[in-house]
């Protein structure tokens, strides 16, 4: 079998927001708010995950409820490695689409997380990481699950230098990661001081944005432009949109440089020479 590759050229990166709607998606079941009628795409948010193709690899961040459309719909050829981020539903509950990965790439898979991550992912999914013995039941996915310590400076995954990045969600750590020019930064309260400085001099940061009004958890519009404008990418995109954020309106409010995530919205840069 023919070795599916990434179509993106090796001197360049692409990313693709697969989702960049909040835990419930938007439209919320049942809302009539008038960004959950909307019948404009752009606001209609599946589940919180990105595709980044760089240096010849698939990378994919989080396995959300939603993997299966949105490999679908973006054609995802292959995953070279999953980073998570952390174990919320709506960041993992599309593990099991893995198994389609396996089967067509016929080896098993890396993925990464923190300590968080790996404790909560072996509990809850005991099925794939303490698999009964063979012969029983049907497939699983196939995926090696490795621990980093998010305060360390890099770690390799599938040979790319991956630099963790340590967010407060709440009380709990989730991770952002850097990649090259590129910062993916979704679940988080507040953003450590060593932590902001992984993030200077970046291409392009995806950065969380709950909603208007200030959240426990989650970064709200305010905050993420403060962030913005402190560490100066020269393109942020906002996820993790609640329907607080109807597109096209939003979109006009936003300072220079800032635009608001879509589902199928692709970033595209040069890679930095090491
Ligand atoms: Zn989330
Ligand atoms: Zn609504
Ligand atoms: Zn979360």
């Amino acid at each position: 079998m023919a070795k599916r590759k990434s179509t993106v050229k090796k001197e360049s990166w692409q990313l693709t927001i697969l989702g960049c709607g909040t835990s419930s998606g938007v439209p919320l079941l049942f809302c009539t708010c008038v960004v959950c009628r909307s019948r404009d795409p752009k606001n209609h948010r599946l589940r919180t995950s990105a595709w980044l193709q760089i240096r010849g690899k698939s990378i994919l961040i989080d396995t959300s409820t939603d993997l299966r459309q949105q490999a679908l719909k973006q054609r995802i050829p292959r995953v070279d490695a999953i980073l998570y981020t952390h174990p919320h539903a709506d960041h993992v509950s599309g593990i099991d689409e893995i198994r389609s990965f396996n089967f067509i790439q016929r080896e098993r898979i890396p993925a990464y997380g923190n300590a968080w991550t790996c404790e909560d992912l072996r509990s809850r999914f005991p099925y794939i990481f303490n698999p009964a013995p063979k012969g029983e039941g049907g497939g699983i996915p196939q995926i090696d699950l490795h621990l980093f310590d998010a305060g360390s400076k890099s770690f390799s995954a599938a040979g790319l230098e991956v630099i963790p990045v340590a967010l407060s969600h709440g009380s709990q750590e989730c991770v952002g990661y850097r990649i090259d020019g590129v910062g993916y930064v979704t679940d988080c309260s507040t953003i450590p001081e060593s932590s902001l400085k992984k993030l200077e001099n970046l291409d392009c940061l995806v950065l969380d944005c709950l909603r208007i009004a200030p959240h426990g958890t989650h970064l709200n519009l305010e905050r993420a432009l403060e962030i913005a404008a402190h560490l100066r990418p020269k393109k942020t995109v906002l996820t993790h949109l609640g329907h607080d954020f109807e597109y096209k309106k939003w979109s006009k409010k936003l300072p220079k440089g800032v635009v608001l995530g879509f589902d199928g919205l692709t970033l595209r840069g040069e890679k930095r020479t090491p």
